[in-house]
């Protein structure tokens, strides 16, 4: 499997057969999305050391920034004010937030999966 198709399935990086994550969460019940611990399949441990996650920080940024520009630029092309613009903008991250926090994990955690049978 490649990286995107990995990430966007969100199953284990090292077997791919489970879920990373055990609930996906629902910004509209204020609810956050959980991981597993670790797979229970092949046992990779999805929280490799305390703190890996902070660099997924960044990944939620880069998503939540083209999320805002998409918007953006959709509203511009379809003639909307500038203040609907912003409400669609925070709508739309809103609506986003566990969707990009799923995806920032993913990725992250992807990255730096390093396969021993590939090397
Ligand atoms: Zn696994």
């Amino acid at each position: 499997m490649s990286y995107v198709t990995k990430v966007l399935s969100g199953t284990c990086p090292k077997c791919g057969q489970t879920k990373v994550f055990k609930k996906k969460g629902n910004p509209l019940l204020l609810e956050m999305p959980v991981m597993h611990e670790n797979c229970s399949k092949c046992g990779y441990s999805y929280h490799p050391e305390p703190g890996f996650y902070y660099g997924g920080m960044y990944m939620s940024y880069a998503l939540t920034v083209a999320e805002m520009v998409a918007v953006f630029v959709l509203g511009l092309l379809l003639k909307v004010n500038f203040l609907n613009i912003f409400i669609g903008v925070v709508v739309v991250i809103l609506l986003m937030s566990t969707f990009n926090y799923r995806m920032s994990r993913l990725m992250w955690l992807n990255l730096f999966y390093k396969n021993e049978n590939e090397q």
